[in-house]
């Protein structure tokens, strides 16, 4: 199994894994803080849109603090 350390879309570092599949080892799934993608494991994510700073700049809400 892919073991990911970074982002597929945006190559942030510090994804998290948010769920395993019930059998153990043949999926997990990661989601990235930095740009909300989730994606799993075993998904062959070649040809994925990397994540445009730009783009999301003109399309999205600025991120805020909570609190
Ligand atoms: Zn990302």
């Amino acid at each position: 199994m892919i073991q990911w350390s970074a982002c597929p879309r945006c190559d942030y570092t510090n994804i998290k894994k948010i769920a395993e599949s019930p059998k153990e080892g043949v999926w997990d799934v990661y989601r990235c803080p930095r740009c909300n993608y989730v994606w799993r494991s075993t998904e062959n994510l070649d040809s994925i849109h990397k994540y445009d700073e730009e783009l999301a700049k003109r399309a999205q809400r600025p991120f805020r603090e909570r609190g």
